[in-house]
């Protein structure tokens, strides 16, 4: 619409357009759900050609709804590789839902800055009650409540959750000032964030040792752990932070927590734990062996945004004892005092990360858990697992592969017996087909095919179509 035309006033879209267009963006929204699953899993596009397809300019007059939209259909579909196809294994999911889809809509619709309790307080107070059912969920240890010292906070991701972990550690050892002598632990394994945020938390690169791993399970060697920290603390320096990992991100490794945790107790170091694929795993009962040793972690993360049906951003990140978390990160201008806060009777959550602004990202939370329910949540978490062992066992019944790690839930990794090449040549032929998707990690310094089951719609099909593809591409061994 244009307002010289028309004589409006104002450019803005009424609520009456707003619905208009809405409804026909919900059905487009609801059609690719229904042919997401027949698209070619991975875009195809060269380097440039989407930019190619659009004005180098921005538009000078307004332009239709009608033509907006249709660019989504020609522009930006083809460049979009289908996260939310039931046939994408690579990675670890980025799931979707519908009831996540609409809590985030409907956070957008209220854009509300839930920065302080004090600036909506609906905001604060869902997330910390949905942290807490998580809680229950996951059965994760009591002094991850926000009814205690602890609490839960919703972060973007499990990299912010770990930054801000080792920010909170810092503090409890002194902060910046004694910065030169603190030192830092994780597998050789960790996910890369780990690298990062020491980085960022101002460590040197000799002040984050990584320590070596199990050859068959590779998860961290707790002795080579204590070796080292006793090294570190015999030379004065000190031992302040271990990240466990729970659920490695090439080959789901578990690190041994409960070994852990007594070391890092030793030396007062803070104990986090990465979860933040496979904590999603103890929404069922039988797979909760991925919380052994929780209870005395300082701090935990898990993404409900890989494997809990959640839309990206959504980091649960719980901490044993809120104190240092808030100590490392409040900061308290004028123009944010208000009442509420200066009560103590509330939670602030911008003093819970690094951002000022955040979204209502509690409301996709809320809404899955409720959509779901618990039961709904095991149903497809617990599938999800199932399968990848049925998986499992097609590749060890099969002569020309072999298993490249244990597979404790839902990621298998494997490899054809025929050596790099062959396994590239697969990967590529696989990923070229556009009727899945797959990645890879080196593993025993060799290519190694990784499959993730865990994409809100996957269904037992898709995997036995997948294994199939595998098989047809990968000719004799
Ligand atoms: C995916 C992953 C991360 C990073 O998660 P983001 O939420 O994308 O920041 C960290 N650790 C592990 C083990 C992961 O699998």
């Amino acid at each position: 619409m244009e307002p010289a035309e028309t004589g409006r006033r104002s450019y803005a879209m009424t609520p009456d357009e707003f619905r208009r267009q809405g409804h026909e963006v919900v059905e487009w929204v609801a059609r690719y759900m229904e042919r997401v699953e027949d698209l070619p899993v991975v875009s195809s596009v060269e380097p440039g050609e989407v930019r190619a397809l659009l004005p180098e300019h921005p538009p000078e007059r307004p332009e239709r709804w009608e033509d907006i939209l249709a660019d989504v259909d020609r522009v930006v579909l083809p460049g979009v590789t289908h996260w939310q196809s039931p046939n994408f294994f690579a990675y670890f999911q980025a799931n979707a839902s519908g009831p996540s889809i609409l809590g985030e809509l409907l956070a957008s619709g209220l854009g509300v800055q839930g920065m302080l309790w004090a600036t909506s307080p609906a905001c604060t107070e869902i997330e910390s009650l949905v942290l807490d059912w998580l809680v229950e969920l996951l059965d994760l240890p009591d002094r991850f409540r926000s009814t205690g010292a602890g609490g839960g906070v919703i972060q973007d991701g499990a990299s912010g959750a770990t930054l801000c972990a080792l920010l909170a550690a810092r503090e409890r050892v002194g902060g910046a000032a004694a910065l030169g002598r603190l030192v830092a632990y994780a597998s050789t394994e960790a996910h890369s964030s780990v690298v990062k945020g020491a980085r960022v938390a101002g460590l040197g690169e000799d002040q984050l040792r990584l320590i070596g791993t199990d050859p068959t399970s590779r998860a961290m060697d707790a002795d080579a752990l204590a070796d080292a920290m006793a090294d570190d603390a015999a030379a004065g320096r000190v031992p302040f932070f271990v990240c466990a990992t729970v659920g490695t991100t090439s080959s789901h490794a578990i690190d041994p927590v409960a070994a852990i945790a007594p070391l890092a107790e030793h030396h007062r170091a803070w104990l986090h734990v990465d979860s933040a694929h496979a904590g999603a795993a103890a929404v069922c009962p039988d797979l909760r062996f991925v919380n052994v040793g929780l209870d005395r972690a300082d701090s935990y993360c898990v993404d409900p945004h890989k494997w809990l049906f959640t839309n990206l951003e959504c980091d649960a990140f719980y901490v044993a004892d809120r104190r240092p978390l808030l100590a490392a990160l409040s900061v308290l201008p004028e123009y944010l005092r208000n009442p509420a806060s200066e009560s103590g009777a509330v939670t602030d959550y911008r003093d819970w990360h690094l951002p000022l602004g955040r979204r209502f990202r509690a409301l996709k939370l809320w809404f899955v858990l409720r959509h779901y329910g618990a039961e709904g949540l095991r149903h497809h978490v617990g599938q999800h697992v199932a399968w990848a062992q049925e998986l499992a066992d097609w590749v060890e019944d099969d002569p020309r592969f072999e298993l490249a790690a244990p597979v404790p839930l839902n990621l298998v990794c494997f490899r054809h017996v025929g050596g790099d090449a062959a396994n590239q040549r697969l990967l590529e032929g696989l990923n070229a087909s556009g009727r899945l998707f797959l990645t890879h990690a080196r593993l025993d310094d060799r290519l190694t095919l990784r499959l993730s089951i865990g994409q809100t719609t996957t269904e037992r099909r898709h995997v036995e179509a997948a294994w199939q593809h595998i098989s047809e591409l990968a000719g004799p061994a």
